[in-house]
């Protein structure tokens, strides 16, 4: 098939586009490189069936394909929050090209929404049929809005112009390829540990989240794509749930450092708790992670050591 890849360049969007490229599809890779990076892809350049194209997802863009993954959006709270406005357009306006592009190509189109979706959940483990505890109008929206738009976006094209969708609800993700200056917990501890510095924990450190390595949740991506019959949303994420001290001690203990623990304040909104049910990923799809956090900080800490010698 060839497929399209919008935030190929990020995180996530280069190791997909290495999965897909391995299984023998012809991928097209879109990104602003606002928060992706070329290094991410430049091994995947000289590849006859890789096409990186620089643009961005709020202008229309028009590619003859089978299939649309949807992950341009910066997914980091500093990254997002440095334009909101140009967070939700991206979102919204995002979205809206690619189901308009999917309607007139007859693209399957897959849209990477997230977990924030449940926002500072008042049920635990979170599960598909929880509607959310959202605040509208608070320095988080701008994302956690702007994937509740495009979700249904993905649902109003669906239902009025039978747009072949699928949607995954991502739970935090981590792993190689993450900016060193990303901002998000994992690699902020990893990097301030590696490099001896105060391990930045915000607010007492008692808030849960729940850490997915990178290539379980691709995994997750290829068989939530090609299954015909399920088109979500998904949870896809590690159910394995701890403390931001946790993670901190474990971080610690795992690149044997002398960093020492601080606490700063806690951002606003900043959800008390998440933890993934993934009984529908289970049941339909026949997917659950295999790598556990240790396993994955491990891998991780070896490619930041890399990373911050550069
Ligand atoms: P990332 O920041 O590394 O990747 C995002 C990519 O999108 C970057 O390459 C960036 O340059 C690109 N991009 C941003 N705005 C764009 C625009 N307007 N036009 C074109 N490209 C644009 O983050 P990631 O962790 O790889 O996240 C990928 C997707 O998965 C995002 O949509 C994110 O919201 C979603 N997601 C990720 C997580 C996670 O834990 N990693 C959790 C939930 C959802
Ligand atoms: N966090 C922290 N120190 C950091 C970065 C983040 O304690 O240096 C906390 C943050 O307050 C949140 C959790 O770690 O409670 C996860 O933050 P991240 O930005 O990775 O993801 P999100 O909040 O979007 O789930």
């Amino acid at each position: 098939m060839r497929i399209l890849v919008t935030g190929g360049a990020g995180f996530l969007g280069s190791h997909l586009c290495e999965r897909l490229l391995s299984e023998g599809h012809e991928v097209i890779c879109l990104d602003n490189l606002f928060t992706g990076r070329k290094r991410n892809i430049a091994h995947l350049l000289e590849n006859p069936y890789f096409e990186f194209v620089r643009h961005d997802v709020i202008d229309s863009f028009k590619f003859e394909v089978d299939q649309i993954y949807n992950l341009a959006c910066p997914a980091s709270p500093p990254h997002y929050q440095y334009n909101a406005i140009k967070t939700i357009k991206t979102s919204v306006m995002g979205a809206i090209n690619c189901l308009g592009l999917a309607k007139r190509v007859r693209a399957r189109v897959f849209q990477a929404s997230t977990s924030e979706v449940y926002g500072d959940p008042l049920v635990h483990p979170q599960p598909e049929s929880y509607w959310g505890h959202v605040n509208p109008i608070g320095a988080r929206s701008c994302y956690d809005e702007g994937k509740r738009c495009a979700e249904t976006l993905f649902f109003d094209y669906h239902r009025q112009n039978g747009v072949d969708i699928r949607i995954v609800r991502i739970f935090n993700t981590y792993g190689p390829r993450m900016l060193p200056n990303d901002g998000r917990v994992v690699s902020n501890f990893i990097v301030q540990a590696l490099k001896g510095e105060d391990i930045t924990v915000y607010g007492d450190g008692s808030q849960t989240r729940s850490f997915c390595y990178y290539s379980d949740l691709i995994e997750g991506f290829i068989r939530l794509m090609n299954k015909d019959e399920v088109i979500g949303p998904i949870n896809i994420g590690n159910p394995g749930e701890f403390t931001m001290l946790e993670l901190a001690q474990e971080v610690l203990g795992l690149v044997d450092s002398k960093s020492k623990i601080v606490h700063l304040d806690l951002p606003s909104d900043d959800p008390k708790q998440r933890q993934p049910d993934i009984s529908e990923a289970k049941a339909k799809l026949g997917w659950e992670p295999t790598v556990s956090l240790r396993e994955g900080l491990k891998e991780t800490i070896d490619y930041f050591r890399n990373e911050i010698q550069l």
